[in-house]
C-alpha cells in the first residue's frame, strides 16, 4: 500500500482560514491543499482525490457548501471522499441537511483547532479503514493476487484508458493443466502450493501488469501498453517458468499450464470487455485442446472473431 500522507483539501473563500489552518495543522502528518471557490474545489477534489475535504458552508455566489457537497457525493469520482463541513454555530438546519447529504461530520466557526484536529484525525482513520477493507475485498486471500471482481472493474478502466490514448492492451488467460490429477496424486495442500507458486510467477512481470486469480486454478493478467505479439512472449515466459519450476520433495514433477492471449485491437472498433474476454477464453480453449498435443502451450486469438463460437471443437477445458 502507498505510504503517501493523507491528503486534506480545504475549500473556503477566506484567505484567513487557509492561513490559520496551514499553521495550526502544520504538525499533523497530512498534505493540506486549498481551494478558494466552489468550482476550483470540485475540480481539485476530482484531480487530487483527497482523503478528507474540509468544506465551508458559505463559499461563494456560484454555489453554497451544500450544493458543492451534493456534487461531491453525487459524482462517482468523488463520492467516497469524506467531507467535514465548516459551518456557523447557528446553522443547525444546514448541518442536518449536510449530514443527510453525506457529510460525515461538521465543525462550527469560529473553531477550536484542537477539536478540528481530532475530528480530522477521526475522519482520516475512518477513510483508511474503509480503504483497507475495500482493498481486502478485492484481493484473493490465498495468493495475494487481485480477485475476479477487481479484474472486471480494472479491465473496464484499462480498456477506456487504452482507447483514450490509442494504446495497445492485451490480456492473458491461463489455467493449470490436469490440476485435478495433481490434487488427487499429491494432495490438496500441495495443490495449494502450486497455485501460490504460479501466482508468484504471474506477478513477476512489469509493475504495470495486473495479475488476478479468477478462481480455482484459473488466472488472468491484464497487460497495459502491450501488443498481441508482445503479450504472446510474456505468456510464453509464464509457461516456461512454470514448467521449469522445481518442486521441493517432488523432484521429477513437471507442472504445466495452458495460456490464451487476446488484445483489444482484435476486438474491432467498438470492442468491449466481454469481447476481449471471449477471445482470450477462446484462445485458452484452443490451447487446452487435446488435438496435436494440447495443453502446455500458448495460443493467441489471431483469426478469431468476437461473438462467434471461438472454441476449438476438441477443447476439453470447459463442458
Ligand atoms: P484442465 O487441464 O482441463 O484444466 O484439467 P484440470 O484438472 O485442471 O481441470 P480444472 O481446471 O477444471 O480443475 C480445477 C480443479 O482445481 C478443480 C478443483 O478441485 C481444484 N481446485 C480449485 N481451487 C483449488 C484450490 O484453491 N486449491 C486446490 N488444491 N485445488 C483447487
Ligand atoms: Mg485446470
Amino acid at each position: 500500500m502507498s505510504k503517501q500522507l493523507p491528503r486534506v483539501l480545504l475549500i473556503d473563500d477566506e484567505e484567513l482560514i487557509h492561513r490559520l489552518l496551514k499553521i495550526r495543522l502544520g504538525a499533523e502528518k497530512i498534505e493540506l491543499q486549498g481551494a478558494y471557490t466552489s468550482s476550483e474545489g470540485l475540480q481539485m477534489a476530482r484531480e487530487l482525490q483527497p482523503d478528507v475535504i474540509l468544506l465551508d458552508l458559505r463559499i461563494d455566489e456560484e454555489m453554497d457548501g451544500l450544493q458543492v457537497l451534493q456534487h461531491i457525493k453525487g459524482n462517482e469520482g468523488t463520492q467516497r471522499i469524506a467531507v467535514i463541513l465548516i459551518s456557523g454555530a447557528s446553522d443547525t438546519e444546514h448541518r442536518v441537511r449536510a449530514l443527510d447529504l453525506g457529510a460525515i461530520d461538521f465543525i462550527s466557526k469560529p473553531f477550536e483547532v484542537t477539536e478540528l484536529r481530532a475530528r480530522l484525525r477521526g475522519a482520516i482513520r475512518l477513510q483508511q479503514t474503509i480503504r483497507m477493507l475495500e482493498q481486502r475485498a478485492q484481493v484473493d486471500g490465498s495468493t495475494g493476487l487481485w480477485n475476479r471482481s477487481y479484474f472486471d472493474q480494472r479491465l473496464r478502466a484499462e480498456i477506456a484508458e487504452a482507447r483514450r490514448h490509442e494504446r495497445p492492451l492485451s490480456i492473458v488467460m491461463t489455467d493449470i493443466d490436469h490440476f485435478k490429477v495433481l490434487n488427487d496424486t499429491h494432495g490438496h495442500l500441495f495443490g495449494d502450493k502450486v497455485i501460490e507458486q504460479y501466482a508468484t510467477i504471474l506477478s513477476r512481470g512489469r509493475a504495470s501488469d495486473i495479475a488476478c486469480r479468477f478462481g480455482g486454478d484459473e488466472f488472468a493478467v491484464i497487460l497495459p501498453h502491450t501488443t498481441l505479439v508482445e503479450a504472446k512472449d510474456v505468456a510464453e515466459r509464464y509457461r516456461i517458468m512454470l514448467r521449469e519450476q522445481v518442486w521441493p520433495r517432488h523432484d521429477t514433477l513437471i507442472v504445466t499450464a495452458s495460456l490464451g492471449v487476446a488484445d483489444l485491437a482484435s476486438c474491432g472498433e467498438g470492442g468491449r470487455k466481454s469481447d476481449l474476454l471471449t477471445l482470450a477464453d477462446g484462445a485458452l480453449l484452443v490451447a487446452k485442446g487435446a488435438e496435436r498435443g494440447g495443453r502446455d502451450r500458448v495460443m493467441t486469438c489471431e483469426g478469431m472473431v468476437p461473438g462467434e463460437n471461438v472454441g476449438h471443437p476438441d477443447a476439453t477445458h470447459r463442458p
